[in-house]
């Protein structure tokens, strides 16, 4: 075969996946990565156990990713969430799914799968450079900061998975948008996806409360009404609940300058069925004793309806029952991005073509989260970035063979 020089730059999961595809048709490839090893943030969200895809109905499963899912779908389609879980299976980590349909490898951490992976590609013949920061375009090649110094690699294509804005120092830092820009490449900026939000907690609560999780509520807001859990922070809210809601409550306070997480705090009982416990408990009795006793509601919950349940209706039953059924937390902004799981925004599906390649600088492709698209936690986000860097790497051969 003719065989051609890729270098791949970024190496988190979106381009060691395209890697992967073009070592094995046998061109000679290289990834690079501006840290001291690969897939950091990869190995991170191992901490919490690697949530790798999701069990859920496909056709479900590929509308999760908002506005981008019909442009991802091809990509999606060629790598499901089966073979998300036989491609892991075939590194040696089997995977399993839990209570909530979402897919974890057995050993519920991500080194021994990045290990092989990483053992796997040296051996179809990759090379692995780390400590090679891109820093943008030069003579027709691409520049790179070494630790020898700058250097230039010309290419026959070049894949560019240099990933989002979340935990910039597990190395997508999002320096990359001024070179492409420049480049006419149209790009979204950046915002915080999957995270906490700020909230203006009285002193007293935040030194009583922070830390601490509030389990067992439901939560509204436009994206409609999920059960689950979020924890209490110094700051505001964070967790699986809170980020469910993440990008409706950000959207909401970029158009309408205020939003509010409405929490059920008794999703157990009806309004009915609440309001008769309530009016049994003796009126005599302190108002802790009657929403402990007439709702179930004691500690951080009690707390969180003291802080934001006007006085008034604590004393009329009806209005104390709507409230402990629909309390509205009112969020301030967006923690940093620095701090989100992941990041929206990125660069525009108007910029690239259906083979991945950025329509202004031919031979130059793209993949993984630098890509404008969202999604919530569940696996979504790196089964998106695997399935994309595949399909890079389909559109770089198909390029290359054009
Ligand atoms: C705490 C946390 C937990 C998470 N948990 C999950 C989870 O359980 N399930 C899930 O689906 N997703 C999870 N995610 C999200 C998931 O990890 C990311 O969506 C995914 O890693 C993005 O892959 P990527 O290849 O596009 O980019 P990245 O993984 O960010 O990789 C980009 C790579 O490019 C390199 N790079 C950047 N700029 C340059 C440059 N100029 N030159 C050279 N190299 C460069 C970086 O060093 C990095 O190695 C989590 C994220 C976080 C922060």
């Amino acid at each position: 075969m003719n065989q051609k020089r890729i270098a791949v730059i970024g190496g988190g999961p979106a381009g060691l996946a395209a890697a992967e595809l073009l070592t094995l048709s046998g061109h000679a490839v290289t990834v690079y990565d501006a840290m001291p090893t690969f897939a950091r943030k990869f190995l991170l969200a191992g901490k919490s156990g690697l949530n790798i895809t999701h069990s859920e109905d496909y056709d479900r499963f590929a509308t999760r990713f908002g506005a981008a899912s019909a442009r991802l779908r091809p990509a999606l389609d060629a790598f499901t969430p089966d073979d998300v879980r036989d491609w892991a299976a075939g590194l040696g980590t089997k995977t399993f799914v839990g209570s909530s349909g979402r897919v974890f490898p057995d050993v519920m951490k991500a080194s021994p799968l990045l290990r092989a992976w990483l053992k796997r590609l040296e051996a179809q013949g990759a090379t692995l450079r780390t400590r090679h920061r891109w820093i943008g375009f030069a003579d027709q090649g691409y520049v790179f900061e070494t630790p020898e110094g700058r250097s230039i690699v010309h290419c026959d294509a070049a894949l560019l998975a240099l990933g989002g804005a979340s935990w910039p120092r597990l190395g997508s830092d999002a320096r990359w948008p001024p070179w492409l820009l420049e480049r006419g490449i149209e790009i979204d900026a950046f915002q915080p996806a999957n995270c906490g939000f700020v909230v203006g907690w009285s002193q007293n609560f935040r030194e009583r409360f922070a830390g601490e999780p509030v389990k067992s509520v439901t939560a509204t807001s436009d994206a409609g009404t999920f059960p689950g859990e979020f924890i209490i922070t110094a700051n505001g809210i964070e967790g699986s609940l809170v980020y469910a809601h993440a990008a409706s409550l950000r959207d909401r306070l970029e158009s309408h300058g205020s939003a509010a997480l409405t929490l059920d705090l008794a999703p157990g009982r009806t309004l009915e069925r609440l309001t008769r416990d309530l009016a049994r408990q003796d009126a005599k009795s302190s108002f802790s004793n009657r929403l402990r006793k007439g709702a179930g509601i004691d500690g951080v919950k009690a707390a969180l309806f003291r802080e934001f349940a006007p006085e008034r209706d604590r004393t009329d039953l009806k209005r104390l029952a709507g409230m402990i059924k629909a309390l509205p937390i009112p969020v301030l902004d967006t923690r940093p991005i620095a701090e989100a799981i992941s990041s929206a925004g990125g660069i525009r599906w108007t910029s690239i073509d259906e083979g991945f390649m950025l329509k202004a600088l031919p031979g130059t492709f793209v993949a993984g989260e630098m890509l404008d698209w969202e999604a919530p936690t569940g696996g979504y986000l790196l089964t998106a970035c695997l399935a994309t860097g595949r399909a890079a790497a389909r559109g770089i051969e198909a390029w290359l063979s054009r």
